[in-house]
């Protein structure tokens, strides 16, 4: 039997290993959900909350635990990682407490003869696939909304993270969970498609755009639905009035935290061509003050890329601009005085659209900022992209904030500071960085069927 290795990437030393699931396991895993599935159901959301409350308190109570091991496993800075299981629990909460509103039976027509009652019913054995980059809240985001709506969940993470999977497996197991309503497998994309290509009823995917579209084509073969969370390029325009002191450590939270492996995370920057020297300036000063260094050090902001492959890629990308000519602002390298997988905070001008660090997602610490000189010019530049899930706006011009932010072609739009995370609004992407939005009652109606009861009085 194979095994998936844990390296921790800020020192490249192995944290451990768990044994890859057969074709037969998943197979096994698959089977227990359907026969689990009507039982599950059978509970009605106040009885699934109430199981499922008891996974938020353990995830609370071993909180030190999970981060300490998102830190070490995925290279998240510890401070990072303890905010992610606050904010997974934050949010796996809500799912609970609004899903009856959400769920609950709904009379949508009545006249003195009949009525139409609205049922939201779960669509059975869902395949939960997920990426390493939020160990915590990419499966509470991912799981927690499709529980609580009925459905059961055959869940697969990362092979990067394999050991935030098994740990929160075992969550789910001292948390008492009927038999099948949650299981796990373990292994690469391989197994994912053993997973997905079993008798499953609907695929949530979170990851790359190219393992997207393979999922898309699996689902329309088998005539399910896929719920899609992929990749994102996402634009910030910077115009003139922007307050660069107020918005700054947002800009620089927003492409440079988590070493830059966050989906919606700020990708291009576009500055109005006034205001460009100054912007770079101040961005300069930002990153040379940023603490690189071992995710588990309190005092770090920006760990290691997850992987030798992730640096790897991050390294091409980088290269081929350079030599297109690409100017070099701050970083362009490895941090060779670093032990692990790290990467410089970069900051890269002189960009031409056909580089790869433009055109494709860049998931690392490396901002391409150009220069716009009209509003309808940045609003063309931020949309030539295969992408549309996060996008940006700087400006003091509230007016000028949502008539651009009405032209974006992505899901969420932020402006200045204002973050559009809430577990009440939707998140996902349009283009090619999905199809689907989790939470809210948007994540409730992807999760859920409905059936319309026709009675007579
Ligand atoms: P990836 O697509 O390579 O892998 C994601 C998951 O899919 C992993 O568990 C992997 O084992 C599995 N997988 C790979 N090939 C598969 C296949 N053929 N069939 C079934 N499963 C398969 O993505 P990644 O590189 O691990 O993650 C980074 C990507 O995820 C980035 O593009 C990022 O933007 C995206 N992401 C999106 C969101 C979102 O909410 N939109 C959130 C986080 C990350």
């Amino acid at each position: 039997m194979s095994k998936l290795i844990s390296i921790n990437p800020s020192n490249k030393k192995v944290l451990g290993g768990i044994e890859v699931s057969t074709e037969k396991e998943i197979k096994e895993k698959i089977t227990q959900g359907h026969k689990a599935k009507s039982g599950w159901r059978g509970l009605g959301v106040e009885g699934r909350a109430k199981i499922l409350r008891k996974t938020i308190e353990n995830i609370l109570r071993r909180k030190e635990e999970i981060a300490s091991l998102a830190s070490q496993e995925m290279g998240m800075p510890i401070t990072l990682s303890r905010a992610d299981v606050d904010d997974s629990a934050h949010y796996f909460n809500w799912y609970l407490d609004n899903a009856e509103k959400y769920l609950d039976p709904e009379v949508i027509f009545e006249n003195e003869k009949i009525k139409h009652t609205i049922l939201y019913e779960p669509i059975g054995v869902s395949a939960n696939i997920v990426p390493w980059n939020f160990p915590t809240s990419n499966f509470v985001w991912s799981v927690g909304q499709s529980l609580v709506s009925g459905n059961v969940v055959v869940f697969k993470n990362s092979e990067e993270v394999p050991l935030s999977g098994k740990l929160v497996e075992e969550i789910f197991e001292e948390s008492g969970l009927p038999k099948g309503i949650f299981s796990e497998i373990y292994g690469d994309g391989e197994v994912g498609k053993i997973l997905v290509n079993g008798d499953i009823d609907i695929i949530c995917f979170t990851g790359s755009t190219n393992t997207g579209k393979y999922l898309y084509k699996v689902a329309a073969e088998k005539l399910i639905r896929a719920f899609l969370e992929l990749g994102g390029s996402a634009p910030g325009i910077f115009f003139e009035d922007a307050d660069i002191d107020r918005v700054l450590e947002t800009i620089f939270a927003n492409r440079f935290l988590y070493s830059g492996q966050i989906c919606d995370g700020l990708k291009r920057l576009i500055v109005h061509k006034d205001v460009f020297n100054k912007t770079i300036e101040k961005l300069l000063e930002r990153v040379r003050k940023a603490r690189v260094g071992d995710a588990l050090d309190e005092k770090t902001e920006i760990g290691p890329l997850v992987s030798q492959r992730q640096l790897e890629r991050l390294e091409d990308q980088v290269e081929e601009a350079k030599s297109k000519g690409v100017k070099i602002v701050a970083g362009g390298k490895r941090a060779a005085d670093l032990p692990g997988f790290f990467y410089e905070p970069t900051i890269l001008t002189d960009i031409k659209p056909e580089m790869k660090v433009w055109k494709e997602e860049v998931f690392g610490p490396v901002l391409p900022v150009v220069t716009f000189e009209s509003e309808e010019e940045a609003i063309k530049i931020a949309n030539d992209t295969d992408y549309g899930l996060g996008s940006y706006i700087y400006t003091e011009d509230k007016e000028r904030a949502r008539r651009v932010a009405e032209q974006i072609q992505t899901g969420m739009v932020s402006v200045n500071n204002a973050s559009y995370l809430q577990p009440c609004s939707p998140f996902g992407g349009c283009k090619r960085s999905g199809i689907g939005r989790e939470h809210g009652k948007f994540g409730f109606n992807e999760l859920t069927q409905v059936k319309v009861i026709a009675e007579e009085k």
